[in-house]
């Protein structure tokens, strides 16, 4: 397919040329290619798509259930209670509406960890966006559990083997729900299958202090000298770091999840990214779960990161580099050809409306997309070359379906869980 006469980001800045697309990967960008089948762009802008890379998808099903409470209240009882209740279809269900509004707002590839993911894969394959996912490793400090859990992720994984659009990692939950058995058997599996390791790391202050009164050491230093961190790990949050942090995860090359609204919902702080973007760290954004954002819209995100930096310096975080972060950075977390328009990567693009309010008048097309883009300003979504959205119409998703199913399956898990 040929795309022609869009205004295209490529190497940071904007410019009018047509984009080749063949067996979903862009193998040429210059002006006037000559093609049969072609997708009329002009008056468009085309950017990379988002990439999400901490999310729990199938948790929009829990949208609005207990907000505004204490981290471990919410969980201990709200969100767990309703999580011990979960089956396969309401996973289903929930992913499909989660990966409704990732499209509408732009994003076409993201990371999940979760339960169930069976379902995802299921969603993701039906809906034609891009997936990197992991089953939740929770042992909980049990021998047995650990067992059941990497049986688990290995089953997962193998389901995931020879799929397009689907990249498999392991995902600990986090250092303190995991043991330090479960932790290095993580690190040789990865090791030996070549994936990247997902993991929350330094979440909350509590988090912090437990670590250094249980191992002297916090948790990014009791990570490091178990050897898990390096350039294929994926550490979501760090919200609470010291300077040695820093430098360590700088040293090794392993990759930040930086998640500010669920930062600032749970009241677990605020992550020192401009320290980490100075020091060369390859911070990427998410949302997280919809249960603790409450959206997956990685436009507002990436405008809510920009904003909460500059609490410091109006300087930090340039537009430029918050749209790295939403993009580029996050295909470099996750390993992925994609997050830039470029000869050899994926074709996952977005198509903006210049004429939506949100785009006028159009002095800076960057500023715009980073400080004042709506949803409604996203006319076609592609992923993997092939349109998932088309003049604002999904192509693969009943959207009036999905939102029917997802609200059934929503309402029958609270009756079930009284
Ligand atoms: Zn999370």
């Amino acid at each position: 397919m040929i795309i022609k006469g869009g205004i295209l980001y490529h190497n940071g800045r904007f410019l009018k040329s047509d984009i080749s697309v063949v067996n979903g990967s862009i193998v040429n960008i210059s002006k006037d290619i000559a093609g049969d089948e072609t997708l009329d762009a002009s008056g468009l802008v085309i950017i990379p798509g988002f990439v999400n890379t901490h999310t729990h998808n199938a948790m929009t099903l829990l949208r609005g259930v207990g907000d505004d409470m204490p981290l471990q209240e919410w969980l201990s009882e709200k969100i767990w209670p309703l999580e011990a209740n979960l089956t396969y279809r309401d996973c289903y269900w929930g992913n499909m509406l989660g990966i409704v509004e990732m499209i509408k707002t732009g994003t076409t590839c993201f990371n999940d960890m979760y339960f169930f993911m069976d379902s995802l894969i299921e969603a993701v394959k039906d809906a034609g966006i891009r997936a990197s996912l992991c089953h939740g490793l929770i042992d909980l400090f049990d021998e047995e559990k650990r067992d059941k859990d990497l049986k688990e992720a290995k089953r997962i994984h193998d389901l995931c083997r020879g799929e397009e659009l689907i990249s498999f990692c392991m995902g600990p939950h986090a250092p303190y729900t995991c043991s330090k058995e479960l932790l290095l058997a993580v690190k040789e599996y990865a090791y030996e299958n070549d994936i990247r390791v997902h993991i929350h790391l330094s979440e909350t202050c509590k988090e912090y202090e437990d670590s250094m009164r249980e191992h002297g050491m916090s948790p990014t230093e009791y990570m490091n000298s178990l050897s898990l961190l390096d350039e294929n790990i994926m550490l979501a949050h760090c919200v609470h770091l010291s300077d040695n942090d820093i430098d360590i995860i700088s040293r090794t090359g392993a990759n930040v999840l930086h998640c500010p609204c669920s930062n600032l919902k749970l009241s677990s702080g605020i992550a020192r990214v401009p320290e980490m973007v100075r020091s060369s760290i390859n911070v990427s954004l998410g949302t997280d779960g919809a249960s603790s954002n409450n959206g997956l819209d990685m436009q507002s995100e990436m405008k809510t990161m920009a904003l909460l930096h500059k609490l410091g310096s109006p300087t930090n975080l340039p537009a430029s580099t918050s749209f790295d972060i939403a993009t580029i950075n996050g295909a470099k977390a996750l390993g992925l050809k994609c997050g830039a328009i470029e000869v050899g990567n994926l074709a996952d693009l977005v198509f903006i409306d210049l004429d939506h309010y949100s785009m006028r008048p159009c002095h800076n097309i960057i500023s715009n997309i980073v400080y004042s883009l709506r949803p409604g300003a996203i006319r076609h979504v592609m992923v993997n070359g092939s349109m998932v959205m088309e003049d604002r119409e999904l192509t693969f998703i009943d959207e009036q379906e999905v939102y029917e199913k997802a609200e059934a399956q929503a309402s029958r898990l609270v009756g079930r869980a009284g």
